[in-house]
């Protein structure tokens, strides 16, 4: 029977190691990178190379950045730092951000409660958004986890977290939810800008 190169199956193995790439489609990109020009395989090792060495999580909000640095949204002047919008991933972030209507900051959660998978309330970065909503002086904080069973679940445990709290000036914090027309069970990352959009204007109180 005849078998693949073993230097072909080693690179089909390793990118099934990469989310949503099953054997098929990991033996067509194999099949694809293996007719680039040498410079060009040279340029896409480079760029990861690049990336996993300089992408960092900004200090504040935990949103893709570089170098270590503030991203983008923190270093802002311009962004109201009153809004807060909660999510679970920084891809979720860039979703909302696409959009292009949405001023306040992001803070990123770093995934959602699972009791399934073993994600606790303390492995996600809960702890540093109620010191943020303190000390930045949150008046809204809205949750934009996933519409998921595990999206739905975080989003009331950050409610009974946060529905003590209040905005400076002594008024309650308000917490709102994006609207529902975003598919149920969908990931924020993959719905489409206009939606998510309106899933933002039309927010309900959480
Ligand atoms: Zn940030």
């Amino acid at each position: 029977m005849l078998g693949l190169p073993p230097a072909l199956a080693d690179l089909i193995h390793q990118l099934t190691r990469l989310p949503g790439i099953g054997p098929k489609a990991a033996e067509r990109l194999a099949l694809a990178l293996i007719k680039w020009e040498p410079a060009e395989v040279a340029s896409l090792g480079q760029a990861l190379n690049d990336s996993v060495a300089r992408v960092t999580d900004c200090p504040t909000c935990g949103c893709l950045s570089q170098d270590g640095e503030l991203c983008d949204v923190c270093a802002s002047e311009g962004r109201d730092a009153s809004v807060l919008c909660v999510v679970e991933d920084a891809l979720d972030a860039v979703a909302v951000e696409r959009g292009g209507t949405y001023n306040g900051r992001y803070h990123i959660l770093g995934g959602a409660l699972s009791p399934m998978k073993g994600v606790l309330p303390e492995d996600l970065r809960v702890a540093e958004l109620l010191e943020r909503i303190q000390a930045d002086g949150v008046t809204e904080v809205i949750v934009a986890t996933n519409a998921s069973p595990d999206g739905e679940a975080t989003a009331l445990y950050l409610k009974q977290e946060l529905v003590e709290l209040t905005a400076p000036g002594g008024a309650a914090l308000r917490l709102t939810r994006l609207a529902r027309g975003l598919p149920s069970g969908a990931q924020l990352d993959y719905a489409d800008p206009a939606t998510l959009q309106s899933a933002l204007e039309h927010r309900t109180e959480l």
